[in-house]
């Protein structure tokens, strides 16, 4: 399966303890980071946030056992260019995922709503030989979830029961310590604050303690008729 995210930090925020189960139940698991996260410091200048912010994605797929695909992308910038497409195409194809989670593309951030689109477009011209990349087109179309926005808007098809594993996914969170004090300074909340609070909401709503909550996007070619969250 194949989680993408705008920032380094998304999926570990967003799903990450889909992605915990997914590991458990002995499945490939390939992340994808779209941008290098160099805005997201008041302190530390762009640059050396890039170079800080790959390290902790690659300490966190690490400790997720899962596959890492940095795009690097300018923070706050991501276009849906030729050259991003391409890119989202050639990443789908690397990871040949039979699932894929994304951003919902009403999300708050201009590059979550820009990776939502891109992934979209990416999941068809991947499948397509004659649209060349450096890995072989997919057979088929992938099945596409949009993560939760934690907005009231957000209307949720599927929930995860992820409170098994949500001790250990706020611990994936915490290896981006970068963000520890970005995250209070820009928000005035500790950072794994809202991610607690969404996922016990979206756990109240299933019965559970901690669920994540994801949207079933219907693709008009592809996609499994069953579910494939864990
Ligand atoms: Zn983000």
């Amino acid at each position: 399966m194949l989680a993408v995210g705008a920032h380094p930090d998304d999926v570990e925020f967003h799903c990450g303890g889909t992605l915990l189960l997914y590991r458990l139940g002995g499945h490939d698991v390939t992340v994808c980071v779209a941008t290098n996260g160099d805005k997201g410091s008041k302190r530390i200048p762009p640059g050396e946030l890039a170079a800080i912010r790959q390290g902790e994605a690659r300490e966190a797929a690490a400790r997720l056992g899962a596959e890492l695909i940095w795009l690097g992308f300018e923070d706050g910038a991501l276009q849906e260019g030729l050259a991003e497409r391409m890119a989202f195409i050639e990443a789908v194809r690397k990871a040949r995922p039979d699932v894929v989670l994304a951003h919902d593309p009403d999300d708050y951030h201009p590059d979550h709503r820009a990776s939502a689109r891109l992934v979209r477009d990416a999941l068809f011209l991947a499948t397509v030989p004659h649209v060349h990349t450096e890995s072989p087109a997919l057979e088929s179309t992938p099945s596409l979830y949009w993560m939760d926005t934690g907005a009231a808007a957000f209307q949720p098809t599927d929930y995860v029961d992820v409170t098994d594993v949500y001790a250990e996914k706020e611990e994936l969170l915490a290896l981006h310590r970068s963000q520890w004090e970005w995250i209070s300074d820009h928000s005035g909340v500790e950072i794994a604050e809202p991610m607690r609070v969404t996922n016990r909401f979206r756990g109240m709503a299933c019965g559970v303690r901690y669920a994540e909550a994801f949207r079933r996007e219907w693709l008009a070619a592809g996609g499994s008729a069953v579910r494939l969250l864990p």
